[in-house]
């Protein structure tokens, strides 16, 4: 494992971190086990997040000893002082930790939210306040919008960036990687899985690895994916001309308009299971058709009371045209409910 200057922050962090919310689902002993693994096989950066329920105290518990021998991130996605305030507080006590190595502001996704945090009565203050405190040693910032992303890291606020970086989501590439590298902004890149479409590990992480100075962050829930990971990482990194041609053909056969199962969009007013009938042609290529109408019936069957409300589209941060999509997924569904009886 190598270690990595995140941009100029000064901090050294393994060149592949470690994303929280899988450890959601484990039990606590389980968690703690999968998180100390993880660290006696070199890897010191973990991410996490206010929201991803009891993640931060998991990490908390499991690393309270080793402080100082691993960098923590996590987040907010408050925008008001007072709810910052809070935020941080309740972090810092579910880490058992004085001091957050990076606090980021989650998904920050237009302007107006940018405008939000930085009122007087903003939580950009307050975060500035934290940091001369000691509370905070760096601040970041994640978004899935990419141009508001680069006019707000331009601000110079910012110490670290996160946005979605694999092998299909490229733009981070084209539109960011040479700005931020100049400039010393810490990358961070979340979904190095596409959000679970990319399902061929060895390939994510040997794209990803053409990118030294970005740290990718996995979701971990077992010590053989920790293992399975990081003996990537053991070996020499080489791009053969059949790893470019698979790459291609995810890229043809996803294009741009995908959901990453982030579940932004989610609860449904009429319990539209959103996520899983967005994804129903991959699995049903996947699984096959026959396999897949059994497996996802339930999901399918509830975009029938999808009223065309709008709502999961305004919270969508890829914009995608969701009851579309759920559309003509169901009308895929229905096809091959039609052969398999
Ligand atoms: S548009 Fe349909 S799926 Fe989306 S929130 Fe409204 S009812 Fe639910
Ligand atoms: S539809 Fe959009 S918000 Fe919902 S899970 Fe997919 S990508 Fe995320």
């Amino acid at each position: 494992m190598k270690y990595i200057n995140l941009g100029k922050t000064g901090i050294k962090v393994s060149e592949v971190g470690f994303g929280g919310i899988p450890i959601i689902r484990l039990q606590t002993d389980e968690a703690i086990k999968v998180l100390r693994h993880a660290h006696e096989r070199g890897i010191t950066f973990y991410d996490t997040a206010n929201m991803y329920r009891n993640s931060e105290a998991k990490i908390g518990q499991a690393f309270s000893m080793l402080r100082d021998k691993v960098i923590i991130a996590t987040k907010t996605m408050r925008r008001d002082a007072k709810g910052f305030a809070r935020h941080l507080e309740k972090s810092l006590g579910d880490l058992k930790t004085s001091y957050i190595d990076i606090y980021q502001f989650h998904q920050v996704a237009n302007k107006e939210e940018w405008e939000k945090l930085c009122r007087p009565d903003g939580a950009l203050a307050a975060a500035q306040k934290a940091k001369e405190e000691g509370k905070i040693r760096f601040l970041g910032l994640i978004s899935h919008n990419l141009s508001v992303a680069i006019d707000i890291i331009k601000t110079g606020f910012f110490d670290t960036i996160q946005f979605p970086f694999n092998f299909i989501e490229e733009d981070f590439k084209n539109e960011f990687y040479k700005y931020a590298l100049n400039n010393g902004v810490g990358m961070i890149a979340m979904k190095p899985f596409a959000g679970g479409v990319i399902d061929n590990a060895g390939l994510a992480f040997k794209y990803l690895r053409q990118f030294p100075e970005v740290i990718p962050i996995p979701g971990f829930d077992s010590i053989q994916v920790i293992d399975e990971v990081v003996s990537l990482y053991e070996h020499t990194n080489e791009i053969t001309k059949e790893d470019n041609q698979s790459m291609e053909r995810y890229r043809r056969e996803l294009g741009k308009k995908f959901c990453r199962r982030c579940e932004y969009c989610q609860p449904c007013p009429e319990g539209v299971m959103i996520t899983p009938a967005m994804g129903y042609p991959i699995v049903a290529k996947r699984m096959s058709p026959a396999v897949s109408v059994e497996f996802l019936k339930i999901p399918m069957e509830s975009t029938l009371k999808c009223t065309q409300c709008g709502t999961c589209i305004e919270r969508c941060p890829y914009n995608l045209p969701i009851f579309e999509i759920l559309k003509k997924n169901y009308i895929l569904f229905e096809s091959h409910l039609a052969h398999s009886v």
